[in-house]
Order: C-alpha cells, then sequence, then structure tokens
C-alpha cells in the first residue's frame, strides 16, 4: 500500500489569502500546505480522501494520472470544492469513478452542487454517486474498508480505515465505537487542526490528539489538516517519539 499526503493544510490553506502566515516560518517550505486530502493506492487501485480547492494541482503535482474512487468526509468546502472536477476527470479517462459520502454529506453535496443532481448529466457524468454507512465495513474497487463518524462541529466526519492504517480528518469528538475501530493501528494519520493552542473550534489540538494515542496506542502517527498556528519546527519538541507532522507530497509505504 502506497500513501501520499496530497494536502496537510487547514481549511483556509498556508499561506493564507494574500499571503498571510501567522505564526508560520515562510522560509520552511514544508509550511506550505494544501487543503487536507490522501491518495491511496492498494493493489493498483487507486483511491482519494476529500477533494478539496486545490484537488487538481494536488493530483498533478504528485503526478497522479488516474483515480478509480474518492471517499468524501464531509461537506465542508474544503474538502468537497473539488467535486464537480471529477465529471472532467471521468470523461477524459472513459472510465466511471465511484463518489462515496455518507447520507449527511450527501444532502451537502446536492446543496452545494445541485446542478450535478438535478439530471443535467452531464455535469455528473462518469460519476458512481454511492452511499457510505456511518458505521461498518464497505467494499469499493473489491477492497474492504471500514468506515465510522467522529464528532465536527455540528456535523459527522466519515473517517476510514484500511487493514491496520486509519485516517481522521476533521474531528473534536470521537465516540466509543471510534475508538473501538480504531484499535491495533501502525499508522493513524489525524487531524491536529490547531496544534498547541486549544480552541473551541470544532478541531483537535495536540493534546486531544494525545488522548487518543493513550487510548489506542498506534504505532506511528501523523498529524494533518494544520493551521497557520502550526510551524512545522515549532511544534517538534513537543510531539511523542512516534508522532510527526503531514507535510504536502510526504509519501508513506506500508
Ligand atoms: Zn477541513
Ligand atoms: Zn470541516
Amino acid at each position: 500500500m502506497k500513501i501520499i499526503i496530497l494536502g496537510s493544510g487547514s481549511a483556509y490553506g498556508s499561506p493564507m489569502i494574500f499571503n498571510q502566515w501567522d505564526k508560520l516560518n515562510a522560509g520552511n517550505p514544508k509550511n506550505i500546505r494544501n487543503r487536507a486530502s490522501l491518495y491511496m493506492e492498494i493493489e493498483g487501485k487507486k483511491f482519494v480522501i476529500d477533494a478539496g480547492p486545490e484537488f487538481r494541482l494536488e493530483l498533478n503535482q504528485n503526478n497522479i494520472t488516474d483515480i478509480d474512487s474518492v471517499f468524501i468526509t464531509h461537506g465542508h468546502y474544503d474538502h468537497i470544492a473539488s467535486v464537480p472536477e471529477l465529471s472532467r476527470a471521468c470523461t477524459s479517462k472513459a472510465h466511471a469513478i465511484e463518489v462515496w459520502s455518507s447520507e449527511e454529506t450527501e444532502k451537502e453535496l446536492k446543496q452545494s452542487f445541485g446542478f450535478m443532481f438535478n439530471g443535467a448529466e452531464k455535469e455528473s457524468a462518469g460519476i458512481y454517486w454511492r452511499r457510505l454507512p456511518n458505521l461498518g465495513k464497505f467494499i469499493s474497487q473489491g477492497i474492504e474498508f471500514q468506515t465510522f463518524q467522529v464528532r465536527h462541529h455540528k456535523f459527522h466526519c466519515s473517517s476510514f480505515r484500511y487493514q491496520d492504517f486509519a485516517y481522521i480528518t476533521d474531528w473534536e469528538e470521537i465516540s466509543q465505537s471510534g475508538l473501538e475501530a480504531l484499535q491495533g493501528l501502525k499508522l493513524l494519520i489525524i487531524e491536529c487542526n490547531n496544534g498547541l493552542y486549544p480552541e473551541k473550534n470544532g478541531h483537535s489540538d495536540l493534546e486531544n490528539v494525545k488522548r487518543v494515542i493513550n487510548t489506542i496506542h498506534p504505532e506511528r502517527v501523523i498529524l494533518t489538516h494544520l493551521s497557520c498556528r502550526v510551524d512545522y519546527d515549532d511544534i517538534q519538541n513537543s510531539l511523542p517519539d512516534n508522532v510527526e507532522l503531514a507535510y504536502d507530497g510526504m509519501t508513506i509505504e506500508m
């Protein structure tokens, strides 16, 4: 299995619009972050989690020339802005792309991109809309995944597990069933939007992440969906030994 972090940034990316860096050192390329997204290659099948504003650039920057399935975590724009672009991807490859979302997220997609669902076939040509369960197993491209939801503001954000790897983006609370689904992980990639600065904003900080780590004991942890308050070098001394920060283009072979 190959994983590429396509984007490690929070909703506003970094630097933010008008070149705002906040607490980031502008001299470190690892502080330049696209909106959060992940690529997984499993048994030759190509999966992407979320399709935010930089989706096209993320694929092109990493020389990814095909995808089979996209899993959408929730309806915030930093995770769905490029969903309409998937139709273009289908036409250029002449094969369908599965787009998976929960019932809640599908409602958000329909509100945001009504033109894709109102019978205008061109806008959704080639997209095969699939429904994610809120909790449990699903099979995409012949590969079995597990999904469960985490709380994020008033939303529920779908999280994913494949074998001993799991990905959790936007969250502030993980339920007991979620924690049970996370037992025995070799790798956990998890949102740590606020870093060392706790804030009630629907996201997590390093202390929240440490509580999860101390409950489920994953072997390796990578923090992603990082805001402009999370400088790559600043936070390093506060991280436990098995925890590191994501950066765009980070590649992991498992
Ligand atoms: Zn987000
Ligand atoms: Zn969100």
